[in-house]
Formats: C-alpha cells, sequence, structure tokens
C-alpha cells in the first residue's frame, strides 16, 4: 500500500505484512563474485544460490507464502482419488473464477504442454499478444507456429501507455481470416505480458478479444499466470475497473474465455499449475493428457500439502493490500532508476523491474548478447541475480541463423512479499553504480550452446577481460570488496 510519509514528497511502498520467518543471506566480496560468475558460465541461470545476496533472477515458485498458507498445508489429505485437499483446490477456483472445471498440472508449462497436445497439430498457428519462452517452445514442438499480435506501441521500451500488452485488435481479425479459423489452434492472452517486462493488458481490450474469437468461432486462452498483477493494473489504471471488486474481474474473465491456465508459482503463491474452463466441453477434451503426463486428475503431480497452499493463496489474490505489494515495490525500484537516468520499461510493470540492456550498452551488437552481459555484470557489481530476456532468450531459425530480440531485456524480478525496501534500496544502488560504469561491459561468446531453451543451460565467456576490469572499479571505488 502506498502511504504518504510525514513531510516528504515521496510515496512509500508500506509493507502490508511482517516477516515472521526468515533465511540467512549472505554478500560475497566482489573478487569471489567474477569467480562465481565466471564459473557459472556467466549464465545467471547456473549460479548457485548459496552465492547470491538478492536473487531476482524470476518470480516464479519464490514469492513468500502467508502464515494461513501454511497452517493450510498441515490439513492436506493424501489420497490417490477423492481427495478432501482437491476438493478445496476446486471450491477455492470456484469462488475465485466461478468455473467449475478444473484440471491441476505441475506447473504453468505443463498447462502448456497439455493444450498444445491438444489443439496443436502441424500447421496450426497460435495467436498471442506475446510469446512466452516455454509456450512458444511446446507449440513448436507439435509443428504449430506462434504469431505475435501486441499492438506495436508496446514494444516502445519508454512510453505512458498504461496498457502495453493489448493486443492489435484490427491485426487479430485479419490474421483469423488469412489464416482461416479451421487453422486457429487457440488465440491466447498473456494478462502480464512477461517477455515484454510483465506489461498489463486492459479488461476492455481481453473482452474484445475474447468477442472476436466468438464471433470467428476460434478458442480463447488467457494465460493467468500474471493475471493478479495485471489486476492490480486493472484497478489503478482502468477507470471502469476502479469500482469493481477484484473478484469480478477474475470471474468476468472467466465468463468470456473459453479456458484459463496458470503457474501457481505466480498466481496463489505457491507452486503448481491449473487448467480451468466454465464450458466441460474444453476440460474433457484435454483431461486425458492428465493422467498420461501429470498424475491422477485429483493432483495432476502437485502434492497434497502445495495445493492446500494453493487454495488459500487463490483466495489471497483477491486481497488488494497483497496483490499491491509486488507492483508497487517493482514502481519504487523503477522509480528510482529512471530519476537517476538509468534506461528502465516505463510504465513499470508487474513481475519485475526490467532494465534496457540495449540502451545501457548501445554500441553492443545483438551477437554479443547485451542483456547477457549487463545481468553478469549486475552480479559481479551486487551480487544480485538478474535474468537475461533478449536474444540469448531467444531460439535459432531453423537455419541457424540468430533471431534477434525485439527488445534487450535484464529482469530484475522482484517476488512477492520477499524483500525489505532497504534490499530494493541496495539493488538500486548497485544498478547506479554499474551505470555510471556502463563503458567497462563488454560482450560475451558462446562456449556451449544448446539447441533448445540455450538461455536455461547455456554457458557463455567474457569477450576480452572486462569483467576483470569492473572488479577492479568497484574495490577502487568502494575502498572495500563488498
Ligand atoms: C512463468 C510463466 C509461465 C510458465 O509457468 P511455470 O510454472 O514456470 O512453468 C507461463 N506463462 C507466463 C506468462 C509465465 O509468467
Amino acid at each position: 500500500m502506498a502511504v504518504k510519509f510525514y513531510k516528504s514528497e515521496n510515496q512509500v511502498p508500506l509493507e502490508m505484512h511482517k516477516v515472521r520467518m526468515v533465511q540467512k543471506l549472505s554478500l560475497l566480496p566482489v573478487d569471489e563474485r567474477l569467480k562465481r560468475i565466471q564459473a557459472a558460465g556467466n549464465n545467471t541461470f547456473l549460479l548457485q544460490n548459496k552465492d547470491v545476496y538478492m536473487d531476482m533472477l524470476t518470480d516464479s515458485g519464490v514469492n513468500a507464502m502467508s502464515d494461513q498458507q501454511f497452517a493450510a498445508s498441515f490439513i492436506a489429505d493424501d489420497s490417490y482419488a477423492g481427495s478432501a485437499t482437491f476438493l478445496r483446490v476446486k471450491k477455492a477456483i470456484k469462488d475465485v473464477f466461478g468455473t467449475d472445471n478444473v484440471l491441476p498440472c505441475h506447473q504453468g508449462r505443463a498447462a502448456e504442454n497439455i493444450l498444445a497436445e491438444a489443439y496443436v497439430t502441424e500447421g496450426k498457428v497460435a495467436f498471442m499478444n506475446f510469446h512466452f519462452t516455454t509456450t512458444k517452445a511446446h507449440v513448436t514442438r507439435k509443428g504449430g507456429s506462434v504469431e505475435e499480435l501486441v499492438d506495436p506501441k508496446g514494444l516502445l521500451p519508454q512510453s505512458n501507455d498504461p496498457f502495453k500488452g493489448n493486443y492489435n485488435l484490427e491485426n487479430l481479425r485479419q490474421r483469423i481470416d488469412a489464416v482461416g479459423a479451421d487453422n486457429v489452434a487457440f488465440v491466447r492472452v498473456e494478462a502480464g505480458t512477461n517477455l515484454i517486462g510483465g506489461q498489463p493488458v486492459s479488461l476492455e481490450n481481453m473482452l474484445a478479444v475474447t468477442d472476436i474469437c466468438h464471433e470467428k468461432g476460434v478458442r480463447s486462452v488467457l494465460d493467468a499466470s500474471l493475471l493478479q498483477d495485471n489486476i492490480y493494473f486493472m484497478k489503478t489504471r482502468e477507470a471502469r475497473c476502479k469500482y469493481m471488486e477484484v473478484g469480478d474481474i477474475y470471474r468476468l474473465l472467466a465468463d468470456h474465455f473459453d479456458i484459463i491456465y496458470f503457474s501457481a508459482r505466480k498466481l496463489s503463491f505457491s507452486k503448481g499449475g491449473i487448467i480451468t474452463s466454465k464450458d466441460p466441453k474444453f476440460t474433457k477434451e484435454m483431461m486425458s493428457f492428465i493422467p498420461l503426463y501429470e498424475g491422477f486428475l485429483t493432483y495432476g503431480g502437485i502434492d497434497v500439502r502445495t495445493m492446500e497452499s494453493m487454495a488459500v493463496g487463490l483466495y489471497e489474490s483477491l486481497d488488494m493490500e497483497y496483490i499491491s505489494q509486488g507492483p508497487e515495490f517493482i514502481n519504487y525500484l523503477c522509480k528510482e532508476l529512471d530519476d537517476y537516468g538509468v534506461p528502465v520499461i516505463l510504465p513499470a510493470g508487474g513481475l519485475g523491474c526490467h532494465l534496457n540492456a540495449g540502451a545501457f550498452v548501445p554500441d553492443m551488437p545483438h551477437n554479443q548478447y547485451p542483456a547477457a552481459a549487463v545481468a553478469a555484470a549486475l552480479y559481479i557489481a551486487g551480487g544480485v541475480r538478474g535474468m537475461e530476456r533478449g536474444t540469448m532468450s531467444e531460439q535459432r531459425e531453423p537455419d541457424g541463423t540468430e533471431r534477434y530480440a525485439e527488445l534487450e531485456l535484464m529482469r530484475l524480478a522482484v517476488p512477492r512479499r520477499v524483500f525489505t525496501l532497504s534490499q530494493i534500496k541496495y539493488c538500486a544502488d548497485r544498478v547506479k553504480w554499474l551505470w555510471d560504469n556502463r563503458e567497462l561491459i563488454g560482450g560475451l561468446e558462446w562456449t556451449e550452446e544448446p539447441e533448445v531453451l540455450r538461455f536455461f543451460f547455456g554457458r557463455m565467456k567474457e569477450i576480452g577481460y572486462w569483467q576483470e576490469k569492473l572488479a577492479e572499479k568497484f574495490q577502487k571505488d568502494f575502498g572495500d570488496s563488498l
């Protein structure tokens, strides 16, 4: 919640929770950080968490659980079939989304696998406002293709457009007609558009997309993984949502979309994944794949304690005091950096603050992976682990040429309810130092490049010795090694 502080102009986000369990952190000296990032092949995914001070890699599965969620996990009903735990999850889904048909699966990408199995065949097209890495991989694995129809305004790094994830509706109509409704696997809306900076989609735009889908006779799918942030933005940026109850928005969306799925590693502050639909037709079409890939229909590969936490977490996703925490901390971080002149994606979105690495190191070519280089540099500068979201996260074209990312971003995820404001300030401070020393940042080259999802396990090395120079400068400026 943003409150005004006495005799201060600035709004400061105030935590509406207190910490009742802690995890010890360590901050390694800069020469150690240099060694660790190089040993990790300059890939922040390959760092050990014990070597990280602020883990801002992702918001997935690392959100803090509430006391209520922990308490609920103890009443889990461990039975293969007919589990009371599943009934509680179903009830929570019914209460939040108003839908009766629920398929559990082990995480968000598992839901995408099921969707792809059910609806994607050779040559089918899946329309999306923007692709997500795992979604695209599942669609293309089945021989389908992905077309992105986000309004081009959404790709401007800095603007004051409140809903940069919006579909270009005219384009959607035209593309469905051009491809033919029968060749459309589904039209997917990613609410909270991850790869362009967690940017929201307006309620109006989502409803217009579903109207087009109904008119043209194609399936509509809502990826609700980041919906809680998106709903915060609807409530604060979209006039018609201001006086709506949060729950009314969830239910309105579930009324209009054929299929909703989400990663419970994000929505509901827990783990697991859910596919739900109002019309049982859709869950029936997907149901048989759940026992095949995930587990029986009452648990889908999720452990029962986690399911209980998910059920409680879903109710917490209706509470503005909880769902505002992430976006408001992110906004604070983005504002600190923007005021200093650091290029960040604006307006601030959900899930994290996104540095525009392309503008950080403007002379570095895409094939030296600017976003990965900035991520490695920030770990050296502060023990902060961010994630590359640029060309390294793309897949090469079938002929082996690089597909350059539209935006070279370095994401600093802000897991929900996890960090204190002094940690956020520390992070901002180290990014500012790096910005002032950006001319020291150099490029990276592959030493090991996997074919699929290379950003997860690929390894790179610095071009030249820029990382040693950066660490030296740090020691000089700070007078010590932390
Ligand atoms: C994280 C995410 C997924 C995948 O979920 P996992 O649980 O990590 O597999 C899918 N879509 C979006 C928008 C996401 O942010």
